[in-house]
């Protein structure tokens, strides 16, 4: 780390966490009140760094306030919690949009025929350390009315699987292609979901996971936090690999 990045880091960690940021995560944020004590403290320490390392821009004419610059960053906190020195480097900006967005796809065929077309989205992770968010989805999250989902830690997880390649050793079919505990018990649960969606099986598993094992995973975090106890009773041997990756348990955040 640059010693001067590391030298500004110290000098946002003496300043007081402001009283307004405070109050949005006790008024705004649901996890807020579920997190021991402990973590809270960990928020307020990392929540001021990345506000100030990282690129916001509202896009589409959306005028990004402070507070949502505050929700967004403590839901991207939560995963790494227990992950203190490094702040998601891999990042460069979060571009955040009013409503869902309309984005240019192109799908390469068999015989590399190139099909452009437009495909509505909520949100992005791009490779080139880019994350997009719709604001209209994490509202949503906020009110309660998400159904477990999670935008911001769908994409955040996408970034965590690009950097660590969490889930490359596993195909769309569910095959592996790596053998090691972590890519079994991954493989298995994906598998699971896959014939769980095909039997339109009930899941606290969003049906969107089945698109691929990347998908499956950034789907299984969104239930990790938000329905850890469901998560938990329906895809234990899941749980217990996510708790490991990200070194916490949700299950037992009562506030
Ligand atoms: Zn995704």
């Amino acid at each position: 780390m640059p010693l001067f990045q590391y030298l500004r880091r110290k000098w946002i960690a003496r300043k007081p966490f402001p009283d307004s940021w405070k109050k949005v995560l006790e008024q705004k944020v649901p996890v807020w009140r579920r997190l021991p004590s402990a973590y809270r403290e960990v928020l307020q320490q990392h929540i001021p760094i990345i506000i100030a390392e990282k690129n916001f821009e509202g896009c589409a004419g959306l005028d990004l306030t402070e507070e949502m610059k505050v929700i967004i960053t403590a839901y991207a906190c939560v995963p790494i919690l227990e992950e203190t020195a490094n702040y998601y480097e891999d990042l460069q900006a979060i571009l955040v949009y009013p409503d869902s967005y309309v984005a240019p796809v192109m799908e390469y065929n068999e015989g590399g025929v190139v099909t452009e077309g437009f495909e509505p989205r909520s949100g992005e992770y791009w490779g080139t350390g880019n994350i997009v968010l719709a604001w209209s989805e994490i509202e949503k999250t906020l009110q309660g009315e998400a159904s477990g989902q999670n935008l911001i830690y769908h994409e955040f997880s996408h970034l965590l699987d690009d950097r660590y390649g969490l889930t490359s050793g596993v195909s769309d079919e569910g095959e592996i292609m790596r053998e090691d505990e972590w890519t079994r018990t991954l493989a298995k649960a994906y598998r699971k979901h896959l014939s769980n969606m095909r039997g339109n099986r009930r899941s606290v598993l969003d049906e969107y996971g089945a698109t691929s094992p990347a998908e499956f995973f950034s789907v299984a975090s969104e239930a990790f936090f938000e329905s850890a106890d469901e998560l938990f009773r329906e895809m234990p041997d899941l749980y217990r690999i996510l708790k490991d990756f990200y070194g916490l348990d949700p299950i037992s955040w009562k506030g």
